[in-house]
C-alpha cells in the first residue's frame, strides 16, 4: 500500500467515526414507524437487506469476523432461487430447480444470524432504522443487496399483467417456469423471440447464454422452429467471439442474432414487440428482458444517484455516497470504475460482500480498512454439455475499481476447454450456493 493510499483510508475511517459520533444524537422517529421487531440491546448491530448472492455472504462474513456484532438478515423469501443456471431449467436441461434452490436455516444456525422473513419497505438513514412489513429494526450499519428491478415504465403498453404473458425470467422462480412451460407448449415450427436491454443490466452474457440453450432445445425437440435474439445494443457485449462461433456452428438455420433493436412498445395480447415505435416483432413465445435499475428498496430509500438507476458507493467500503452507515453491494451498486466496471454478476456480488463485510467490521472497531481485491468469473453454456467463461481480477487504482491488465480473459476460441468448463461451471454453482447456505 502506498503512503497516499494509507492516508486516504485513515481519513475515510476518521470521517466515519465523526459521522458516527454526530449520529448518536440525531435519532428522530422513522418514517412509517411500526413496532421494533428485535429491540437492540447493548450489542452493536448490522442489518443486511436481501439474502441473495451479496447479502447472504455479507451477513456470514460479518459474523465470522466479529462475533460481538449482532447480524440480522431481512429477506422476503424463505428460499433463494439462483439466476445462475436458471437457463438450464428454462431450456429443459434441468428437470427442476433443486440445484438452484437454497434455504437459510443452516446459515442462520451455523453463524447465529438472526433471520427476519419480511419485505423491507424503507431504510431510514437519519433514524438508522430499517422498516419492514413485520416491524422496524435499528442498526449501526446496514448492508443492502436487493438486486435489480425493471424500468418497465419506459415501455409503452407494459403493465403488471405483461410478465404473466411475456415473461422476463430475469429473476429466477415462477418466471423461469412460465417461460419453460411456454417453450414446451409451443408447436414445432413456432417462433421464439428474446429481447435484451442496453447495458448495464444483470449478467452481461446471460441473454446470449439463454439464446444458445433455447436454440439447443429447439434444435433437439422442435427443429422447424426459429429463435431471434433482438439486442438493444449495437453489438454482442460479452464473449463475442465465443457466442458468434456457437451460433454459427451449432444453431445455423434455427437462430438469428439481430443487433440494434431497442423495444419501445409492447402489445402483450398479440405477443408483439415494437422496435423504435414502428417495427413489429411477433412471436409465439416472447421473452422480453426489460432495462434495469437497482432494486426498488434502493430507489425508495434515496440510495440511487443522479441517473436514478444505480447506487453510487465508495469503492473500498461500499458505503453509499448519499447516506452514511448504509452500504450497497451486488447488482444495485455502482462504484467508481476505470474502464469496464465489475460486471453485475453473482461472483462480483460475492467478492464485494466479503470486502464490504471486512470494512464494515473495521469501521465498527476503528481498524484500518482493506482494499478491494475483487474477482469475477462467469461461465456461460453454449450447449447442454459445453460452456465458456470470462474472468478478471479487480483492484483500486486512483480510488477507482480497475481491472488488472492480463489478469483474466476468455476461453480458447476453438472450444477445446468447453466440456471441462461445463463441469467447472456446475461445480462453481455448487460451491457458491454451499458457501451462501452454510
Ligand atoms: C439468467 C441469468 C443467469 C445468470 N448467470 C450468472 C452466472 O453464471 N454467474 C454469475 O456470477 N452471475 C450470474 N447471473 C447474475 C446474478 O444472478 C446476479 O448478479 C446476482 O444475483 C446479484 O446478487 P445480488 O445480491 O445483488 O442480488 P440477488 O442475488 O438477486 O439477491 C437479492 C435478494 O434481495 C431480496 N430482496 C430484494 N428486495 C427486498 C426487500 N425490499 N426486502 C427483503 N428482501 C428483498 C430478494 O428476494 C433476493 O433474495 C445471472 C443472472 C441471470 C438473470
Amino acid at each position: 500500500m502506498t503512503l497516499d493510499r494509507r492516508n486516504f483510508i485513515k481519513l475515510l475511517g476518521s470521517a466515519s467515526s465523526l459521522a458516527l459520533a454526530g449520529c448518536a444524537t440525531q435519532g428522530g422517529p422513522a418514517v412509517g414507524l411500526t413496532t421494533e421487531i428485535m429491540p437492540k440491546g447493548s450489542a452493536r448491530r448490522v442489518v443486511v437487506v436481501g439474502g441473495g448472492y451479496g447479502g447472504a455472504i455479507a451477513a456470514k462474513y460479518v459474523r465470522m469476523l466479529d462475533k460481538s456484532i449482532e447480524v440480522v438478515m431481512v429477506e422476503k423469501n424463505k428460499q433463494f432461487i439462483s439466476c445462475p443456471f436458471s437457463n438450464f431449467y428454462i431450456a429443459g436441461i434441468y428437470n427442476d430447480m433443486n440445484a438452484l434452490t437454497i434455504g437459510y436455516d443452516n446459515l442462520a444456525a451455523n453463524h447465529s444470524i438472526k433471520m427476519v422473513y419480511a419485505e423491507v419497505t424503507l431504510i431510514d438513514p437519519a433514524a438508522k432504522k430499517v422498516v419492514t412489513t413485520e416491524g422496524t429494526l435499528t442498526y449501526d450499519h446496514v448492508i443492502v443487496s436487493p438486486g435489480i428491478d425493471f424500468r418497465t415504465e419506459e415501455i409503452e403498453g407494459y403493465d403488471e399483467n405483461t410478465p404473466h404473458v411475456i415473461p422476463h425470467a430475469w429473476k429466477a422462480g415462477a418466471q423461469s417456469t412460465l417461460l419453460r412451460n411456454q417453450l414446451q407448449a409451443m408447436p414445432d415450427g413456432g417462433k421464439v423471440i428474446i429481447s435484451m436491454p442496453l447495458t448495464p443490466y444483470r449478467c452481461p452474457p446471460g441473454p446470449y447464454e439463454r439464446s444458445c440453450l433455447i436454440a439447443h432445445y429447439l434444435k433437439t425437440h422442435k427443429p422447424k422452429s426459429k429463435l431471434f435474439l433482438l439486442d438493444a445494443n449495437p453489438d454482442v457485449v460479452s464473449k463475442k467471439p465465443l457466442f458468434t462461433k456457437a451460433w454459427s456452428e451449432y444453431y445455423k438455420g434455427i437462430f438469428e442474432y439481430v443487433p440494434g433493436k431497442k423495444v419501445t412498445r409492447i402489445d402483450a395480447k398479440e405477443k408483439n414487440l415494437i422496435v423504435e415505435g414502428i417495427e413489429d416483432h411477433k412471436g409465439d413465445v416472447v421473452n422480453f428482458i426489460p432495462s434495469q435499475r437497482a432494486g426498488n428498496i434502493a430507489v425508495k430509500s434515496d440510495l440511487v444517484g443522479d441517473d436514478k438507476k444505480w447506487c453510487p458507493v465508495h469503492p473500498v467500503t461500499f458505503e453509499s455516497a448519499k447516506h452514511k452507515f448504509v452500504h450497497v453491494i451486488g447488482d444495485a451498486c455502482s462504484p467508481p470504475s476505470t474502464g469496464a466496471p465489475m460486471p453485475k454478476s453473482g461472483y462480483s456480488a460475492n467478492s464485494q460482500a466479503k470486502v464490504c463485510a471486512m470494512n464494515v467490521v473495521a469501521m465498527m472497531n476503528g481498524k484500518e480498512m482493506i482494499e478491494l481485491s475483487g474477482i469475477n468469473v462467469c461461465y456461460s453454456a453454449i450447449s447442454d454439455h459445453q460452456s465458456v467463461s470470462i474472468a478478471a481480477v479487480y483492484k483500486i487504482v486512483d480510488h477507482k475499481i480497475t481491472a488488472v491488465p492480463n489478469s483474466g480473459g476468455i476461453s480458447p476460441a476453438d472450444f477445446s476447454m468447453a466440456q471441462a468448463e461445463h463441469a467447472y461451471g456446475e461445480s462453481w454453482l455448487k460451491n457458491i450456493l454451499t458457501e451462501m447456505s452454510t
